[in-house]
């Protein structure tokens, strides 16, 4: 590991990053933004959202007064595909590219502003055509390809709220999606690329949708040019309808709390949830994330954010925090071993990206394939890194920053959730100064606290829940079709005090810095020792031979619970049996406690995981106490339990 001049590594949990002078000079957040949210929360608020081109302003900054179903900005009227595309457009932007496509054959195609404007515009109209009117849903299931993005927008501009099926799903689980939301509308393509074939998918589009009433038209794009089956009068494919449309359209303005998109969770602890997200608190608070957090400039950085539009990463990340500010992005439609190990790296070179957003499960792949990969590779345009979607282990962590960050990257690890629509707790760039594995502290204009079963707040040393306690403008409106599982998910654990429960368990070290322990199901109870996940599958992530590791509570006789690990090692890392074994107890056993070492520990090939790349410990559970598989919908594989039971 290289070591950097700014660090101050002794032991775990004090070993901090600052910001670079440089770095903290140039940086889009200064400290005002955190002494402004503390004078008044409310006005903060009130200001990042005159971000956005309003085409009314609204008379009140939030209605909590239907708690727990906000207003934020109330009166206030804009169109979100106006501020994503029209008016960069507007400002004399129009050449800049917008998404630099990078196709799993290898095919690639820039768009800038002006043909982002034209193609949506198209759609809009094509949409429209077809009867769609404000308030409809669409269903769309896509890979990652431009026409993706075009259509979301497009749902955007007219008031249709979408709904992005990740296109890895199965029939069943799209059928249940478009169902849940009685979409009329389902955008797909005849195939995708995968690992150099062409994949079909419009025949699970054609399954899924036999007999679902709601369905009025499928539109297909064309990607791979395979052949399919079409239904008449149903099917139309887009080269046919949208390529021929006007490109004149004007969006209309609709209101703040017009829902913008229904996402269902990754149901990674049960049945996925259709989140419920509205339009003028949305995009502010993606909009202002996006610049802070990511410290985007405009016109200057190329920002590659790897997440699929079929999660909230995509929605938030990728479509319309960026595009609200006018990002230069890469968007790539492969895997990052297709052909090689070596494709994301390339693609890092060929754009110059300077921001990279990825999850830790990547993370830990590109370790588990060793750092010579990367090494072969000019990396130097990279200036900032991000992580989302799980704890990252302090070991990936620091390879992170060391081998794609150059050793000075400095490490966004963002806490959010489907539900909070946008970023809530990380790090902020050129402010904040970083421990490898913590996300720190709440964003300015964020209150969040760590609190006990009694609602009693935690300080420094604090171990319990992770709750929001003041409403945010990107917060959830509701779960699609359910209200009553939308309060008693989130607002009845702490009814009386009005807080949301984030299901997640967390805890502040002595210097107060917040670290996300993973969810409250996932967390162990030993012998009355309360013992998280993450961190013991941190210590083991911290051996050099262990590439990842997942840890469960399985039911114990003696102990209550005992953990029960199970762990994927290195490429060329030797499997010594019980010598790696006893190895591994002894590391958690120093890095945490005698108390956390596992009752057993097993060497696999592979973990489960869902489409989003999170490790199923629900599932792993039900393997340790030796019973069926529950949901398994949402998992990338469900053959992987054959290997693990294999053992
Ligand atoms: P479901 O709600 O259906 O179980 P899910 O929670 O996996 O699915 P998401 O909304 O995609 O669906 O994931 C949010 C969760 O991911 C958080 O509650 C948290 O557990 C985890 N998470 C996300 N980012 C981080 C992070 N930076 N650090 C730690 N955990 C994170
Ligand atoms: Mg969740």
């Amino acid at each position: 590991m290289t070591s950097t001049a700014d660090t101050n590594a002794t032991e775990h949990g004090s070993e901090i990053y600052p910001p670079s002078p440089e770095f903290a000079a140039a940086a889009n957040a200064g400290p005002e933004l955190q002494a402004a949210a503390d004078a008044d929360r409310l006005a903060f608020w009130d200001t990042q959202a005159k971000r956005l081109d309003w085409a009314t302003p609204w008379t009140q900054v939030l209605d909590w007064s239907d708690a727990p179903v906000a207003k934020w900005f109330v009166g206030g009227s804009l169109n979100v595909a106006y501020n994503c595309v029209d008016r960069h457009v507007e400002a004399g932007n129009g050449d800049r590219v917008a998404i630099h496509f990078e196709g799993e054959p290898g095919d690639s195609r820039a768009l800038t502003y002006n043909d982002l404007l034209t193609e949506v515009s198209k759609a809009a109209n094509a949409f429209t055509d077809l009867g769609l009117v404000a308030g409809d849903r669409v269903a769309i299931y896509m890979p990652m390809i431009p026409e993706a993005i075009v259509t979301m927008l497009a749902c955007a501009r007219l008031g249709l709220t979408h709904s992005v099926v990740f296109a890895g799903f199965s029939a069943t689980a799209l059928r249940s999606r478009i169902d849940d939301a009685a979409a009329k509308l389902v955008v797909t393509v005849d195939g995708q690329w995968r690992r150099g074939q062409a994949a079909p998918l419009k025949p699970a589009v054609d399954e899924a949708v036999d007999g679902a009433e709601s369905v009025e038209h499928v539109l297909v794009v064309q990607r791979t040019g395979i052949d399919v089956d079409t239904v008449a009068g149903r099917d139309l494919w887009w080269h046919e309808t949208v390529e021929k449309a006007s490109d004149q359209h004007t969006a209309q303005p609709f209101d703040a709390e017009h829902p913008l998109f229904i996402l269902y969770t990754s149901g990674t602890t049960g049945k996925p949830k259709g989140i419920i997200h509205t339009s003028g608190g949305y995009l502010t608070q993606a909009s202002y994330t996006h610049h802070n957090v990511f410290d985007h400039k405009a016109g200057k950085d190329v920002y590659w954010c790897t997440a699929d539009i079929g999660w909230v990463t995509g929605h938030s990340y990728i479509v319309y925090g960026p595009l609200s500010n006018g990002v230069t992005q890469v968007v790539y439609e492969g895997t990052p071993n297709s052909p090689t190990e070596h494709r994301h790296f390339e693609i890092i070179e060929k754009y110059g990206v300077s921001i990279y957003y990825t999850a830790p499960t990547l993370v830990r792949t590109f370790m588990k394939w060793g750092r010579e990969i990367p090494d072969a590779h000019d990396l130097s345009s990279i200036r900032l890194l991000g992580s989302v979607g799980e704890p990252i282990n302090p070991e990936a962590w620091r390879w992170f920053r060391d081998v794609i960050g150059g050793g000075t990257a400095p490490i966004v690890d963002t806490w959010w959730q489907t539900e909070t629509g946008a970023i809530m707790i990380s790090p902020l760039p050129g402010i904040t100064a970083t421990k490898p594995g913590s996300a720190m502290a709440p964003l300015p204009g964020i209150s969040a606290k760590i609190v006990d079963d009694e609602a009693r707040p935690l300080g420094a040393g604090g171990n319990g829940y992770l709750v929001l306690d003041e409403p945010w403008p990107s917060m959830l409106r509701g779960i699609w079709g359910d209200m009553d599982r939308y309060k008693d998910t989130y607002w009845s654990r702490y009814a009386e005090e009005g807080w949301y429960f984030a299901g997640d368990g967390a805890k502040y070290d002595e210097d107060g810095a917040l670290w996300v322990l993973g969810r409250v199901d996932d967390v162990m109870n030993v012998s009355g020792h309360r013992i998280s996940t993450s961190e013991v599958e941190s210590a083991l992530v911290g051996h050099h031979s262990v590439a990842e590791a997942a840890v469960v509570g399985a039911a114990d006789e003696t102990t209550g619970q005992g953990i029960v690990a199970f762990v994927i090692l290195r490429e060329g890392a030797e499997n010594t049996g019980e010598t790696l074994i006893a190895e591994l107890r002894a590391q958690v056993s120093t890095e945490i406690s005698p108390i956390a070492k596992p009752r057993q520990i097993t060497v696999v090939p592979e973990l489960p995981k869902t489409r989003s790349g999170k490790i199923m410990r629900r599932l792993l559970r039900d393997i340790a106490e030796g019973r069926d598989l529950g949901d398994t919908s949402t998992l990338v594989d469900p053959k992987v339990f054959d290997a693990i039971r294999g053992k």
